[in-house]
């Protein structure tokens, strides 16, 4: 598959919120273009652009899907779900959502067992884990059964729960090693790189243990410079242009109830309550917009 992989969460509803025609198109694009590969999740509710846009472009992608599930009947729930609205009998990869630590890979073995054993029944291809921690990665070198690994990894370690991209490196390469399939994200630390968008890419592109690295994209422009990065030239100054003024925040709007819904869900320690707003501390956020699905008012959203 492309080692560019097409991040899908930034064209959802937590983002973007891009219309299925308007987001399956520039994911048709992509597909057109040679990018075969797409990160997804029970929780971006993307999978009704990957359907549409395997049909208007004729690729049929790679799929790499995950959920928070912890016990076999929700596994089983978040695999028949990404069957049906993906249309498709098998799942490319199927992943452990967000794991933090040694002892939540425990917690969660019963779904993990749930996805090998559907691998063995041919439903799904390779099982994983998607992580912002180093311990996860090392962790997961050493278990049989565990085929891929979707670690957080960037330049400045932006998002890394547990250390910094030195420590993030290692582990990455030791699972690497031990044969692991390796599919990053975050290369730009959620956009808070882009106005080092070359340099930022290339550092993870310079890691060969890294197999793909995926990028949120949520236009044309966007799938252009990142081709043209992956391929090492460099893009029209036109498509630079456009992609530099997209830089993406945490809008919090005035509707918020102040409910705490959101510091609670962000892991990167990212959100405060100050004189009873909520602060976001933007060298801590990685605009992954998880808090967004939680807001039971939608008055936070990353666009
Ligand atoms: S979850 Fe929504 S309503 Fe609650 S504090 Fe956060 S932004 Fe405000
Ligand atoms: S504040 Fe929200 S978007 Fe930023 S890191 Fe936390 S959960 Fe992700």
């Amino acid at each position: 598959m492309s080692r560019l992989c097409f991040g899908s969460l930034t064209m959802g509803p937590l983002q973007a919120n891009l219309s299925l025609g308007e987001g399956s198109e520039i994911m048709a694009h992509a597909f057109r273009r040679g990018i075969n590969f797409v990160d997804t999740a029970q929780l971006y509710e993307t999978y009704e652009y990957i359907r549409l846009a395997a049909l208007r472009s004729g690729v049929d992608p790679v799929v790499s899907t995950k959920s928070y599930a912890y016990d076999e009947k929700q596994a089983a729930k978040a695999l028949e779900e990404a069957r049906r609205m993906l249309d498709r009998d098998v799942i490319d990869i199927f992943m452990l959502h967000e794991q933090e630590s040694r002892l939540t890979l425990r917690g969660h073995r019963d779904a993990l067992e749930f996805y090998m054993g559907q691998k063995a029944l041919g439903r799904i291809r390779a099982v994983g884990v998607s992580t912002h921690n180093v311990e996860v990665v090392d962790a997961a070198a050493g278990m049989d059964g565990i085929d891929v690994i979707h670690p957080i990894f960037n330049k400045k370690g932006i998002g890394i729960g547990d250390g910094g991209a030195n420590d993030m490196e290692k582990a990455i390469e030791k699972a690497s090693a031990a044969g692991k399939g390796i599919f990053s994200m975050k290369p730009l630390g959620g956009g808070n790189m882009i106005n080092i968008y070359r340099e930022a890419m290339e550092y993870v592109l310079g890691n060969n243990s890294i197999h793909s690295v995926a990028v949120g994209m949520r236009s044309v422009a966007e799938v252009e410079m990142n081709i043209a990065v992956f391929n090492g030239v460099t893009a029209d100054p036109g498509i630079q242009e456009t992609v530099s003024l997209q830089n993406r925040k945490l809008h919090i709007e005035s509707w918020c109830e102040k409910c705490g819904n959101c510091i609670r869900r962000c892991r990167q320690e990212a959100l405060s309550m100050k004189d009873g707003r909520i602060a976001v501390d933007a060298g801590r956020c990685v605009l992954c917009g998880y808090c967004c699905a939680v807001c039971p008012v939608f008055a936070i959203k990353v666009f």
